[in-house]
């Protein structure tokens, strides 16, 4: 039991301090005019067919991108993972095995190989493990019944289990494409009271 507890205390900082390191500093993350550097713009991916893509400049770059945003006073990272826009929200069509997916209930971030994902606000984990079509996936409760999906996992943080208190840029995982994926990506979900929110409704 002592062994337990010894180990989560000694093992959180370290992991919020490589969580730091990875993006580019966590101060100011509770601002939404400072977010993680590396984050702070996105593109639609070079060379795929980019689904609801989002209004973007010529060179790809999304307008209007807000890499922070506050929903029922919880700031979110739009962006828990580094990559490309590969999905947008919203109706689509894609054929994945025997289904069509109509609509498409989050943004995907396209990562080529697998990469670190970090909890998108402070919170709680609500669910680690898998689920059909999700493949390897977390879901995180925030506050006012705010909640956030990371789905296609190729791995969890091992130190994580449910009803663990999660802080805002803890690595939770790393990208990957279990479950209905056929490329390395995140999905990612946003919701409210069990509504999907698009993540990227700020731009225009
Ligand atoms: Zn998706």
């Amino acid at each position: 039991m002592h062994d337990h507890i010894k180990k989560i205390s000694l093992g959180t900082p370290l992991i919020i301090l490589v969580g730091c390191i990875m993006l580019a500093g966590c101060a100011g993350t509770n601002s939404l005019n400072r977010g993680p550097a590396a984050n702070s713009a996105l593109s639609l991916c070079q060379g795929i067919k980019v689904s609801n893509a989002p209004p973007h400049d010529q060179n790809k770059k999304i307008k209007n991108f807000h890499p922070l945003q506050s929903i029922r006073s919880n700031i979110i990272l739009t962006l828990p993972t580094q990559g490309c826009l590969s999905s947008a929200y919203g109706p689509r069509n894609q054929q994945t095995g025997n289904k069509t997916i109509r609509f498409h209930k989050g943004i995907d971030i396209f990562t080529k190989t697998p990469r670190p994902v970090v909890a998108a606000s402070d919170g709680r984990i609500a669910f680690i493990g898998r689920k059909s079509g999700y493949g390897k996936v977390i879901y995180i409760n925030h506050s006012n019944g705010v909640s956030t999906r990371y789905a296609h996992l190729s791995a969890f943080n091992k130190t994580l289990k449910k009803g663990d208190k999660i802080k805002q840029n803890a690595p939770i995982g790393l990208t990957g494409k279990t479950g209905n994926a056929s490329a390395i990506h995140l999905h990612f979900e946003i919701l409210h009271k069990d509504q999907h929110i698009n993540p990227l409704r700020f731009t225009s």
